[in-house]
């Protein structure tokens, strides 16, 4: 079967302190969750329970007031025993209910009864979609009835897009979630296609996973929508929405499709939307992919959402030593964590701990934040980049001394999607995609 890539630049990423892909474990039950009402950089929930209240399993605890805003629930029964606020690496403030485990499981272990979503309307799906606080777990968490409100198709066909593209060896708790929830990732795309009035199902799969795409075309043999598998390459940033479109209009184009407007969902986004819209339920866990040169026993854990990210680690075997960096996200593009007090969250897809320049050079992948040093001029930073751009000219000409921001200068800043791929690449560790994005966000 072909395989399709974007044309140009992109990195390939392989880090074997990341945890394997084989399988995953489910993590023990929190004694103390906390719950932020701020589950992404949005806008605060506002709470609905106080100090004292008893909840319950998915119980609505925080309800979004609008736009940028999702309704958080309790992901176990106990009782609200204070609120906590912190400032997050990201800079802003969150605040968060801390319940304590008391009481029995409504809903986990029991066998339910499926809702027969056959009959339900798009606009009657997207409701429960935005009831049950689904956001785009796979990316900043933007709350999906956002996604789903501001998505506006053309008049010609839509093609709903199982993105299930793996650049990234962090990416591993979606490989696992794929195999493992493999029915349910299908489902929820169905679910999903109805809800944005798609006519057609595209798997979108890394080329090593071929045999995954294949069992998805199994599966999608259940739902009366015509259904492909298009193998990607494994390139990042191929999960990128731009270069992914360039790699699905390259595959229309060869097959002679004609697929229309994209709407785009990957896989923890879609088991979410089936458990809501199936099961009435609020997104509970998280696969996880826990590891780094620091952590004992990397693996991908099912981790309920509100444990605490030190448990988390605790669950793998603890550190060995002193961590140095620890972080939420992926080496490649990942945040520094405040306190391991912050909890796992629906967009936690991995967390990392490394010891002391992690096995890597300062300044890479992996490594810790090395000292820059000046540009030696060896051209890796125009050979990485997807784009086409010229980051070392881009990065002088804003960085640099002396006003040399004309307008063409910002018409190629603002082409820059800031993948990053540049100042993970240069060795001498200039942060050029930092400052060409800032540049690019200040001009719009
Ligand atoms: S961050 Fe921007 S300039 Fe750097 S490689 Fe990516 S697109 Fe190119
Ligand atoms: S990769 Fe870094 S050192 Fe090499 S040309 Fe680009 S900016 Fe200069």
């Amino acid at each position: 079967m072909k395989v399709y890539s974007f044309p140009r630049g992109g990195i390939s990423f392989e880090d074997p302190t990341a945890p394997s892909a084989a399988e995953s474990r489910t993590a023990f039950l929190p004694g103390l969750s906390v719950i932020p009402l701020m589950q992404y950089s949005g806008v605060r929930a506002a709470p609905v329970v106080s100090v004292g209240d008893f909840v319950k399993e998915g119980m609505l605890v925080g309800r979004g007031r609008g736009p940028g805003q999702a309704n958080v629930h309790a992901t176990v029964p106990g009782r609200v025993v204070k609120t906590v606020s912190w400032k997050t690496s990201g800079g802003y403030t969150n605040e968060a209910l801390v319940i304590r485990l008391e009481g029995a499981f409504e809903k986990l272990g029991k066998k339910e009864k499926p809702f027969s979503w056959r009959n339900m309307s798009p606009a009657d799906i997207r409701r429960s979609i935005g009831e049950y606080g689904l956001v785009e777990m796979e990316g900043a968490g933007r709350p999906l009835e956002d996604i789903f409100a501001a998505f506006q198709p053309g008049s010609g066909p839509l093609t709903m897009v199982i993105r299930c593209v793996f650049d990234d060896p962090w990416l591993a708790a979606d490989r696992v979630l794929c195999r493992e929830r493999l029915k349910e990732v299908v489902e929820g795309g169905a679910i999903a296609a109805r809800a944005a009035k798609a006519s057609r199902l595209l798997f979108a799969v890394s080329r090593q996973e071929a045999a995954l795409g294949e069992a998805f075309l199994l599966e999608a043999r259940n739902w009366a929508l015509p259904a492909s598998v298009v193998l990607t390459g494994s390139r990042y940033p191929q999960r990128n929405r731009r270069e992914l479109e360039l790699v699905l209009r390259n595959y229309e184009k060869k097959e002679g499709l004609s697929l229309g407007d994209f709407f785009i969902l990957g896989p923890a986004s879609l088991t979410a939307v089936y458990d809501a819209v199936k099961f009435q339920k609020p997104v509970l866990d998280r696969y996880v992919a826990v590891g780094g040169s620091a952590v004992k026993n990397p693996q991908v854990l099912k981790v309920r959402i509100g444990s605490r990210i030190g448990d988390v680690f605790e669950e793998c075997g603890g550190f060995i030593g002193k961590p140095e960096k620890i972080a939420i996200g992926s080496p490649l593009l990942g945040w520094s964590l405040a306190d391991l007090y912050e909890p796992v969250v629906k967009t936690s897809f991995a967390v990392f701990a490394l010891r002391e320049n992690g096995g890597k050079p300062d300044g890479q992948p992996g490594g810790k934040p090395g000292r820059e040093h000046r540009c030696i001029g060896c051209g890796e930073c125009r050979t990485v980049c997807p784009v086409g751009l010229d980051p070392e000219d881009l990065y002088k000409r804003i960085g640099g001394a002396g006003n040399r921001k004309g307008p063409s200068t910002l018409r190629r800043v603002a082409e820059c999607h800031g993948c990053g791929c540049c100042e993970l690449i240069c060795p001498s560790m200039l942060p050029l995609s930092s400052v060409i994005s800032n540049a690019a966000r200040e001009k719009h």
